[in-house]
């Protein structure tokens, strides 16, 4: 089966919006093995979509809209197929009575034209819309699927994927579920896992693994596809025991997880609080952390301390140890680590110290830095990075890295804890 994929909207040919549509419906429909040709865009005039849909006719045997499904006078991506396709439109009971109670829910009044949402072809599936009004649509017509979404993404999206695949693996006769495990790693680059990786992704089929970097790391995403779910997980575990044995130690999480999400998450789980004292990244490791919701907490608090006399004065780092190594230095970092860790009584106490650029520091190479972990019960961990970007990607990088070792570091506490 091939398809095309119809965007409708003036937005997206102004360039005011992104066809990321289009990108979600491709990615889904490719997991179930339906090819997508050809991705086209056309503005909400009925004479070019009709246009469009002539052409795409004859190449496509699958072809899926998205807009202008709305209430107003410029969406008329329905009223132009039921024209193309020779069917009529009528009044869809359920999509009605959605509308009416969204209506009634907001206390707003209800227009005229809004009934015209839930108008849909006489001889349509309808796929229903749980986040929204207006319904979704998937009709046949000499031999050619017509699937109808609307198109804002998080009404879109849902449908798409609880209705309008499940239709779609109807039709192709595929009994097929999907199923994806996701693995985030930080600390190696994409071309290097893939190559330690390369016998694993080499023979892969069935699941298949598919690597995409971004700049909170590099994620694999395992995705298997079974007549059902539990034997879709039963292909995935093994690979990804596989992938693990070989790289996990720059596993930091899995599926949603974020570098703050998981940090966050273990130290509630385990009651640990932290605290950090923050130099070339000047509060950036205290800003990824603040993301997560109820980090209060577990985040006792921070200080920036950017120059010398404010590590000094601020932290009592001594200055001697300054003099001898440098502030750039494995031993600023620990005293950073240690100070703060006190000053905050925090059962953690990170330390981040660095040339950010673009000039060295007292000789120091740009994207030196250095990042001190100390908690109770453990041993003072410090970790250097010799980073080469620029001065703000250094920066966010050394935040990033922080995050991930005190992942590592938290690990490493909570497995001595079992024993
Ligand atoms: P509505 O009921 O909101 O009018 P609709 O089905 O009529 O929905 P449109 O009017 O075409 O859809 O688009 C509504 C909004 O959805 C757009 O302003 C845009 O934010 C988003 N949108 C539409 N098409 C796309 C697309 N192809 N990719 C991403 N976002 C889109
Ligand atoms: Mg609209």
């Amino acid at each position: 089966m091939k398809a095309e994929i119809i965007a409708v909207g003036s937005e997206l040919l102004l360039g005011q919006i992104t066809n990321t549509n289009a990108q979600f419906i491709s990615e889904k429909l490719a997991e179930i093995g339906i090819d997508v040709h050809f991705q086209t865009v056309v503005g909400d005039n009925p004479d070019r979509l009709d246009e469009v849909i002539g052409i795409a006719k004859k190449r496509a045997d699958v072809l899926v809209f998205t807009g202008g499904l709305g209430p107003t006078k410029d969406d008329m991506t329905k009223e132009t197929i039921v024209k193309h396709i020779g069917s009529t439109l009528v009044s869809d009971e359920e999509a009605l009575f959605t509308i009416q109670q969204y209506f009634e829910k907001s206390g707003r009044v209800m227009t005229e034209n809004n009934k015209k949402q839930a108008l849909v072809f006489k001889d349509a599936i309808v796929l229903p819309n749980r986040n929204g009004m207006a319904p979704g649509m998937a009709v046949e017509k000499d031999g050619i699927q017509y699937v109808l979404l609307p198109g804002p993404p998080h009404e879109m999206q849902p449908m798409f994927t609880n209705f309008a695949i499940p239709y779609l693996l109807g039709v192709t006769g595929r009994k097929e579920v999907i199923s994806s495990r996701v693995l985030k790693f930080y600390g190696i680059g994409e071309a290097e896992l893939e190559y330690r990786i390369q016998p694993i992704l080499e023979k892969q089929t069935n699941p298949t693994i598919a690597p995409l970097a971004s700049a909170e790391g590099v994620t694999l995403r395992i995705t298997a596809k079974a007549e059902s779910l539990d034997e879709a997980n039963k292909l995935i575990a093994p690979v990804e025991g596989e992938i693990r044995a070989i790289v996990g130690e720059y596993v930091f999480g899995v599926d949603d997880d974020t570098l703050s999400s998981k940090a966050a998450e273990m130290l509630f789980q385990n009651g640990w609080t932290i605290a950090a004292a923050e130099s070339l990244t000047s509060g950036l490791f205290m800003a990824e952390l603040g993301k997560e919701p109820g980090i209060g907490v577990s985040l006792e608090g921070g200080v920036v301390v950017y120059n010398e006399q404010a590590k000094v004065d601020q932290l009592e780092v001594d200055q001697g140890l300054l003099d001898e190594f440098g502030i750039v230095s494995s031993e600023c970092a620990a005293a950073l680590a240690v100070s703060v860790k006190r000053k905050f009584g925090s059962s953690i106490g990170v330390g981040l110290t660095g040339a950010a650029g673009p000039e060295p520091h007292d000789g120091t190479p740009v994207g030196t830095v250095w990042i001190g972990i100390v908690s109770d019960d453990a041993e003072m961990e410090t970790y250097k990075l010799s980073l080469s970007g620029s001065r703000n990607a250094n920066r966010r990088r050394a935040a990033f890295f922080a995050i991930y070792y005190l992942i590592k570091h938290m690990e490493k506490k909570e497995a001595k804890k079992m024993f």
